[in-house]
């Protein structure tokens, strides 16, 4: 490998919550000058095939990734797969069930949201989706265009986060299912974003009983003092470091792919322990070869 310029671990695509196809993504990657890059999209592996083909002839190294969302006593914890087999058959089926599950959450957010006055084109927004995991922000961005809330943070303050009129559950795993599966799937589990979360401490320590292996420090929801200490935390627990965008589309409020990149030294560590899995997985090798 030539020099290495950084890897973006975290990334969402039209499979899930974001806007854009894998090779618009790609080619993102490629502008940010990036060396590795992964696509996790919410629930779905099903985009890694067309993520791997988009990248192929470009020197972009790219990561199998998915994000799967636990609940941790009082907190939504959201939890990267990194490195893992897409093929693997329990994870796939796991994941198809939460996508149906969150077809029909969104169905029932879009039913709760008309009852207040505000009806959605359950049509357009079930268009949009296709055969992604449907998420909130889907309905959000229908309420921006429809003209209900200013913007898109605005759907969520005033709609769509926990407590307001918009909001449903949805069903999730538990951390240490969550975990598991990843494992057995000869990945990476990576806690993501923990500023997050009320206590990243104990996120960690539960985390880490389960079999966690490493913690998305770099994030673009985090600033300076805030990484330092989730660094001092990882180290703290032994855990691998990560660093994502959560790039989700051009114009929603953050800074786009490539906006926090892992440095060499952390991506060799990562490399070295993903290709143990892997092994241990009894899962095809990994290819971490520049496409
Ligand atoms: P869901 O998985 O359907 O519950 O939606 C969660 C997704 O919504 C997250 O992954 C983010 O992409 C987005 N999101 C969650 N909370 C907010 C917020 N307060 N403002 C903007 N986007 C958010
Ligand atoms: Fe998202
Ligand atoms: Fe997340
Ligand atoms: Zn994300």
């Amino acid at each position: 490998m030539g020099t290495f310029l950084g890897a973006d671990l975290h990334c969402h695509s039209v499979f899930s919550d974001g806007v854009e196809r894998p090779a618009a993504l790609v080619k993102r990657a490629l502008d940010a000058g990036l060396s590795a890059f992964a696509l996790s999209d919410h629930d779905a592996v099903h985009g890694l095939p067309e993520f791997e083909e988009a990248a192929k002839g470009t020197g972009l190294v790219p990561v199998a990734g998915a994000e799967l969302s636990t609940r941790c006593d009082g907190d939504d914890v959201h939890v990267l797969g990194l490195f893992l087999d897409p093929t693997e058959p329990l994870l796939v089926a796991k994941l198809a069930a939460m996508r149906e599950a969150r077809g029909r959450r969104g169905e029932a957010m879009v039913e709760k949201l008309a009852s207040i006055g505000l009806p959605l084109d359950l049509a357009k927004i079930r268009e949009v989706v296709g055969d992604g995991a449907f998420g909130r922000p889907h309905v959000a961005r229908a309420m921006v265009e429809a003209g209900y809330v200013k913007d898109f943070d605005d759907a969520f303050q005033r709609y769509l986060t926990r407590g307001k009129p918009g909001y449903v559950p949805k069903p999730k795993w538990t951390l240490p299912e969550a975990i598991a599966s990843i494992r057995k799937a000869g990945g990476l589990a990576v806690v993501a974003h923990p500023v997050w979360y009320t206590d990243p401490e104990k996120v960690v320590a539960q985390g880490c009983a389960a079999g966690l292996d490493g913690l998305e420090t770099l994030h673009v929801d985090h600033n300076g003092a805030k990484e330092g200490e989730f660094a001092r935390l990882a180290a703290r627990w032994r855990l691998l470091v990560t660093a994502g965008s959560d790039f989700h589309a051009p114009g929603e409020g953050r800074a786009g792919v490539g906006a926090r990149r892992l440095p060499e030294e952390a991506w060799s560590l990562l490399v070295k322990a993903a290709a143990k899995r892997r092994d241990e997985s009894g899962r095809p090798p990994l290819d971490l070869s520049p496409r």
